[in-house]
């Protein structure tokens, strides 16, 4: 019986992650119908095919969470939630769309993680936090200070945004490289691929609001450039071909 119970959960996750796209994102203060149309669609190169592969031989093996993999998903969770509540707190402060809507989809990369959480056991984070309420107390810290520069303008509110993208990219990273497990991989490169398009959005906005080139915060800029032309709004080259690598930090970014 408890068996059964756990398959059900594992294709719950694997069907939530296969059957919710990221949702749409736009702004009709920014973006042309053209461009929403572009930033609704997913980077197709990561992400896992539909059947990936499956019987009980898989699902076993990836009922057990080890112990870093449980930290990762307990972290994750908290840092969608960030987030979420961030943008949350912007869309109130500002009144764009493209807040509310990416806060929409972070809401869906916090379920997910959740279902994972569900799947090994372990006690949800966000349980009775309520918005910008944090257990980790780094990512309280880094809500904290990332509402005040957020809220002191729109073009920092956009580049906290692409920060708080930049930051998740390279922890997904990190712990997808943590881990063969592959319902918490399915999981994590949903989510990647929902931060590369997030990311996407907020420079090209940026870009347009200031005619200025966005600089990377976290990632490098070599992987920077990597990740935003093999996403589907931004062709490969162009204006940025001829910009010098610049040194930056690795690692997990917080
Ligand atoms: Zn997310
Ligand atoms: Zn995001």
């Amino acid at each position: 019986m408890k068996k059964i119970l756990l398959l059900a959960a594992v294709i719950f996750v694997a069907a939530s992650c296969a059957a919710v796209p990221d949702q749409e994102i736009s702004s009709e203060e920014t973006m042309s119908s053209e461009e929403v149309e572009v930033y609704g669609e997913q980077p197709r190169g990561n992400i896992p095919p539909d059947n990936t592969p499956g019987g009980s031989s898989m699902l076993l093996n990836d009922l057990e969470f080890s112990e870093s993999e449980i930290s990762g998903i307990i972290f994750m969770r908290e840092e969608e939630k960030l987030a979420r509540d961030v943008y949350l707190q912007l869309a109130d402060l500002l009144g764009m769309n493209i807040f509310t809507n990416i806060a929409g989809s972070e809401d869906t990369h916090m379920g997910a993680v959740l279902s994972l959480i569900e799947m090994a056991g372990q006690e949800d984070p966000a349980r009775a936090k309520g918005n910008g309420e944090f257990l980790d107390q780094d990512l309280q810290a880094l809500y904290d200070s990332l509402v005040v520069r957020g809220g002191e303008s729109l073009v920092e509110a956009l580049l906290v945004g692409a920060a708080i993208e930049e930051i998740d990219i390279l922890d997904l990273q990190q712990y997808l490289a943590e881990t063969d497990n592959s319902s918490i991989t399915a999981v994590y490169q949903n989510l990647l691929n929902g931060s590369i398009n997030h990311l996407n959005a907020f420079v090209r906005i940026y870009e347009r609001r200031t005619g200025e080139e966005y600089q990377p915060q976290y990632l490098t800029e070599e992987v920077f450039q990597a990740l935003l032309s093999g996403s589907s709004s931004r062709g490969g080259g162009g204006a940025r071909q001829d910009r010098s690598a610049q040194p930056a930090g690795k690692g997990k970014a917080q």
